[in-house]
């Protein structure tokens, strides 16, 4: 084993990395940017070697400085982690040939499966099922328009140095080929520096099935069996689990057998996935899946198999990759009870799955619940550089069911302000009748996006509350004066305190009468409700409304208040209403930038006439192509940004008047 390892990554893989060296005893070295200076995993690291830089080109990817580091350190191995350098050949090559151990396969591995085309030709040839497509050579759009047509509508565009669901588009009619393959194209020239596609048969109710490898360098490959990704929003993992819903034992037994068969056919060597795509119209069957590619890394949701098996993966790794055998033969592994990851992101959803950055002013976990994986704690800043994941929560159970119902409330717990995350789009996902019958497909998100992703609403007694405590009138008297002692009980007059509610920028009057008993009267517009509050806890109110009571969490952070309840949290401020913005009449004349990114496309001019909902330019942020129309009919009044520009977020891009103004 060895005596102390380099960790060329950050956030919670390193974090997760780390956990497992402490407890084998291996000294660890992170490597960080300026951006992640007093991140966790710096602070947990044995030591921290900066790279300078905030962008992941100016750190997290500059390898040579990471060797550097590992060299200066004393690290005897490198473990990239996923994302970055993990899957970069010459990174690889270049560890060995620095005398350092890289934890991964060997390069020749890395490319093999590189490339999707090349590798669909490899895996063809050793016998393992592939999609049906074109995966040759050709760049010609009417060449790989007859590709499509012969494969057979719909088809998928896949760049073939993608990953991570970029450069991807799914065409249903050969109308609309020409132009998804332009912007595939594009979109993979920028996420990839490589433009290049291929075209594969759509798969119909097409489920996502992988399969996670090991092999070691004395000619053992094993496999952890399956893991089930098919809850996905645009070819993007939501949730993951293991066993897959439904997988009958002879198709189990054949899809590892291929996939233990990929990886002896690249002379594998550490950690793989094999992931491969199954036709579940009429239920999963062994005739009905084929490869589609081989990440040739650890996978984010590893937790999974770990949790089902009871293996540590990155042991595991870190096994093999200091030249010992595989830690268990096939016939000792074992799968029990059931397990599910979701991905708890910073993202604003019912605004379109926009990426939340800020300050995380307070952070609770549910870590009695359920595992949780995650480089974050309070006072950490989410910057548009990096993906924007805050944590990873694993639950277990002995069936699928009460695995998911300990998801589902570990969600409901999960207290995170400052920014916006998307556990209450995990906890609708987790309900969703389909998906909690075991019937995911990717595309099921897509399908009751709607209702997953809508606003969360807050209830009248959750207005109320937070009118009460932002006016003081729930606070304790401060002195022993009785006159005092009356702010929300004056039993002469009753009178009705206004406030005026501030939530994510929607205004909402609220009038509060105090009652005899102690309770309140709530009028919410036409709505009038009475309103019954305790305080069992410092920050937790019960709330009793109609007979019925809630429970409510209150944090105080960023000028304002959060209330969680039934696994929503709402966020109120006092509305300014002597400040300008709630009064900017003009709303809708404005087409601003929803979050930092390049101006790719400008698609429109001044004195340009446009409809409603016209798509006037296209952003790139977070590696994503992000499309901005218009919020009305109108006329375009200036175009202030122009193309290949870097914009800040809420930059003002294109000014909109009336057609006839
Ligand atoms: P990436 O490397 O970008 O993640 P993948 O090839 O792994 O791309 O595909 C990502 C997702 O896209 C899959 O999990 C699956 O949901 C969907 N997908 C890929 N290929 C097909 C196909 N031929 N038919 C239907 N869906 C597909």
């Amino acid at each position: 084993m060895f005596s102390k390892i380099l960790i060329a990554n950050r956030g919670e893989i390193a974090v997760r990395i780390i956990r497992t060296c402490r407890r084998l005893g291996v000294k660890t070295v992170a490597v960080h940017s300026d951006a992640d200076r007093n991140a966790l995993f710096v602070d947990m690291a044995d030591e921290a070697i900066a790279l300078g830089g905030q962008t992941a080109a100016e750190s997290y990817l500059k390898g040579e400085r990471i060797i550097e580091a590992a060299i200066r350190t004393g690290a005897e191995a490198i473990h990239p982690g996923y994302g970055f350098l993990s899957e970069n050949p010459d990174f690889a090559d270049a560890v060995t040939k620095a005398g350092l151990r890289f934890i991964g396969p060997p390069a020749s591995a890395i490319r093999a499966m590189g490339l999707k085309d090349a590798a669909k030709v490899a895996m063809e040839k050793a016998g393992v099922p592939v999609v049906p497509g074109y995966h040759g050579t050709s760049r010609d759009p009417d060449h790989l328009l007859n590709e499509a047509r012969r494969i057979g509508f719909p088809v998928l565009i896949k760049a073939r140095a993608g990953g991570g669901g970029k450069g991807m588009r799914r065409v249903e009619s050969e109308a609309e080929f020409k132009l998804a393959l332009e912007s595939a194209e594009r979109e993979a020239q920028a996420s990839f520096g490589d433009p290049a596609c291929l075209i594969e048969k759509y798969v119909s109710h097409p489920r996502h099935i992988e399969i996670q490898v090991f092999a070691d360098d004395h000619g053992n490959v094993v496999h952890l069996f399956e893991r089930d990704c098919s809850a996905q929003r645009r070819h993007q993992k939501v949730i993951e689990e293991a066993p897959a819903p439904g997988m009958p034992e002879d198709m189990r037994a054949a899809m590892g057998a291929a996939a233990v068969k990929a990886a002896k056919a690249i002379g594998y060597s550490g950690a793989g996935t094999v992931e491969f795509i199954a036709d579940a119209s009429e239920g999963l069957g062994m005739d009905r899946f084929w490869f589609m590619e081989m990440n040739t890394r650890l996978q984010v949701e590893h937790p999974v198999t770990e949790a089902i098996t009871g293996e540590d993966l990155v042991e595991w790794q870190l096994r093999v990759a200091s030249g010992e055998v595989l830690p268990k033969r096939q016939d000792e592994l074992e799968m029990k009870g059931w397990a599910v990851e979701a991905r708890l992101y910073a993202e604003d959803v019912p605004a379109g799955f926009l990426p939340s950055t800020g300050t995380i002013s307070h952070l609770d976990l549910p870590e009695d619940l359920v595992r949780i994986d995650s480089g974050i704690r309070t006072g950490d800043r989410v910057t548009p550089f990096y993906d924007p994941m805050i944590a990873k929560l694993i639950a277990a159970g002995t069936t699928r069911a009460e695995a998911l119902s300990r998801l589902e409330r570990a969600l409901a717990e999960v207290r995170i302000t400052g920014l916006t995350t998307n556990a209450a789009f995990l906890r609708r996902l987790i309900r969703q009748p389909d998906f909690a019958a075991g019937n995911p497909d990717t595309g099921l998100i897509g399908r009751h996006i709607e209702e997953l992703a809508k606003e969360q609403e807050a209830g009248p007694e959750i207005t109320a509350l937070a009118a009460l405590v932002l006016t003081g009138l729930l606070d304790p008297p401060a002195s022993t004066d009785p006159w005092a002692n009356l702010s929300g009980f004056r039993l002469w007059s009753r009178p009705e305190e206004v406030v005026v509610l501030d939530r994510d920028g929607d205004w909402q009057e609220v009038r509060l009468t105090a009652k005899v008993d102690g309770g309140w009267v709530v009028r919410l517009g036409a709505q009038s409700v009475e309103l019954g509050v305790r305080r069992p806890g410092a920050d937790r109110y019960r709330l009793a409304v109609d007979g019925r009571s809630v429970e409510a969490l209150l944090v105080r952070a960023d000028a304002g208040i959060t209330v969680f309840s039934q696994g929503a949290s709402h966020r109120f401020r006092l509305a300014d209403l002597l400040g300008q913005s709630h009064a900017d009449t003009h709303a809708g004349d404005h087409v601003t930038a929803p979050m930092p990114g390049l101006v790719k496309q400008v698609r429109v001019r001044a004195g340009e006439g446009v409809q409603a909902g016209q798509a006037l330019a296209v952003m790139e942020a977070m590696k994503m192509e992000l499309t901005l129309s218009a919020p009305r009919a109108g006329r375009v009044a200036s175009v202030r940004v122009a193309e290949g520009e870097q914009v800040e977020a809420g930059a003002l891009l294109i000014d909109l008047e009336p057609e006839n103004g």
